[in-house]
């Protein structure tokens, strides 16, 4: 068996390098300076192989190539030329190595002497970031001298509803991407050459901050980039293009106070510049008033969780699906009374689904308003419930009839704090709000950690773990509805 030296480039810091030269280099050089992972990411990652190993089954009996551990990839290279020497038609987690450059793929199958291979992606469709993987996949092993019929990405089927043990035939779909894939083959050419030219350079690449930052991900040293944009600068504007932004940005308008008064600015981009820069708050005075008189106490204030099992976990459930599996609740008599609190964390191992409505029902028993931040998505929860469970349908209208959205008045401006930087999210609307309350030193800090941490929790046997979990699960949906306590109180205040 011939050497292999060590690669240069993998599939993924290609990608990194397709993104921007300056990430694949701060990556080689400076690794430290990347932003923490968040708990939501990590899952992804770890979902990403499950499924991968999940997808193997399709095609069953196959040998494993992949390495013992990822310092050692030639051996994974060395052993897949093995295979398909000796005649393996199945092989999972294949490597080929061309010119410095490796590339992994999920499996490879091999039928009537041609080979076919198989990338698979924890997602719901094709997307260009995919083909581009597959791209330099193609690239790779047909210039490592071996021939590919057809090259796929498996993907979740999300018409797919599970019904006993999953189907991996039917929760899976495969889709070609050849066509795509061959034409791309002179621009991985090109961008691989980019890439190695940037990898033996010591300097910088000089790249600014731009669209690539977000696209096709959140790029991982924005924290280092990005630490001498300014605060109020022309990044917190709302509804503004990204193309449009760094035009302005290009132009040397950094701030919000630089923005020219002829500037062409939407309503709530114009209002969010004029109070920015007055440093005050906007009240419309009426419109509040309208908004907390059609309030009524007693109030609930509610707020869901879901979380997304790329594969289905339970009975009638298909990729994706939101599941809901914890709520929190805030009660109030009366303007004046003092606040109470409920709440709800299904336990692992099955559907909380049906837990999760017998609770929520019985906890909103009493009279009053409910409301949440953001009625869409309690809404559409609930809906789905009511198809689950068609005999509480009536009572799950009930509820439903009652809820109101203490979002609308920071979305329809009738208040509007600078601190809130153009957004009516609750994550912005609190601090600007109650500055005292804050999301940050939260071990759990949005939905999507919050998703992930339930999902985490399916597998999780170590019983501290799955309380410090439990417990950051609970101090989060908790602080969601006492923060729409709070900052109904300072609606309510500011009235007076
Ligand atoms: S933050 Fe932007 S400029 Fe900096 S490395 Fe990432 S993509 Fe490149």
């Amino acid at each position: 068996m011939n050497f292999i030296p060590k690669h240069i480039l993998s599939k993924s810091t290609f990608i990194r390098s397709s993104q921007c030269l300056k990430s694949l280099h701060l990556y080689k050089n400076h690794y430290n300076l990347r932003d923490t992972i968040s708990l939501s990411q990590q899952a992804l990652f770890t979902s990403g192989t499950d499924i991968g190993l999940l997808a193997q089954g399709i095609f069953p009996g196959g040998v494993d190539a992949s390495p013992a551990d990822r310092f050692r990839f030639q051996e994974s290279v060395s052993r897949t030329i093995e295979l398909i020497q000796n005649g393996t038609e199945i092989i999972y987690e294949a490597a080929f190595q061309f010119d410095g450059v490796l590339a992994a793929i999920d499996i490879m199958v091999k039928k009537n002497e041609k080979w076919y291979a198989y990338e698979v992606k924890s997602a719901s469709k094709v997307s260009g970031t995919y083909i581009l993987d597959a791209a330099l996949q193609y690239y790779v092993i047909t210039k490592s001298g071996l021939r590919l019929e057809n090259i796929s990405i498996i993907h979740l089927n999300t018409s797919y509803i599970r019904k006993g043990e999953l189907e991996l035939r039917k929760l899976f779909k495969a889709t070609s991407v050849l066509e795509e894939v061959i034409s791309k083959q002179e621009l991985i050419n090109t961008k691989i050459e980019q890439a190695k030219i940037t990898l033996a350079d010591s300097m910088e690449p000089p790249v600014k901050i731009g669209k690539h930052c977000f696209e096709p991900y959140s790029c991982d040293f924005m924290g280092h980039c990005w630490k001498n944009v300014p605060q109020g600068s022309i990044f917190e504007l709302a509804g503004m293009h990204k193309s449009d932004l760094f035009e302005m940005y290009e132009s040397g308008i950094t701030t919000i106070k630089e923005i020219p008064e002829d500037f062409p600015l939407k309503k709530l981009q114009k209002l969010q510049a004029e109070y920015f820069n007055k440093n005050e708050v906007f009240i419309d005075h009426q419109g509040i008033d309208n908004f907390l008189a059609s309030i009524n106490y007693p109030v609930y204030f509610m707020d869901f969780e879901t979380f997304m099992p790329a594969v289905p976990m339970f009975e009638d459930t298909s990729p994706f699906q939101h599941i809901p599996f914890q709520y929190s609740l805030h009660y109030k008599k009366d303007r004046t009374s003092e606040v109470t609190h409920k709440d709800f964390i299904a336990q692992t191992g099955s559907n909380p689904s049906n837990a999760f409505i017998l609770n929520l029902l019985s906890d909103t028993q009493n009279k009053g308003d409910i409301l949440v931040y953001n009625l869409t998505f309690e809404k559409s929860v609930l809906k789905k419930l009511k198809t689950l469970f068609p005999e509480f349908e009536l009572q799950i209208d009930e509820r439903i009839s009652r809820m109101k959205d203490l979002m609308l008045p920071f979305q329809d401006l009738l208040y509007y704090h600078p601190n809130m930087k153009g957004s009516h999210s609750i994550k912005n609307v609190l601090p600007a709000l109650v500055p005292e309350l804050k999301y940050d030193e939260l071990t759990i800090n949005n939905g999507n950690n919050a998703s992930a941490a339930f999902e985490m929790l399916q597998k999780e046997t170590d019983s501290i773990k799955i309380a410090e979990i439990r417990e950051a699960l609970h101090t989060y949906c908790k602080l969601d509805t006492y923060a729409m306590v709070r900052i109904l109180e300072v609606l309510e205040g500011r009235i007076k």
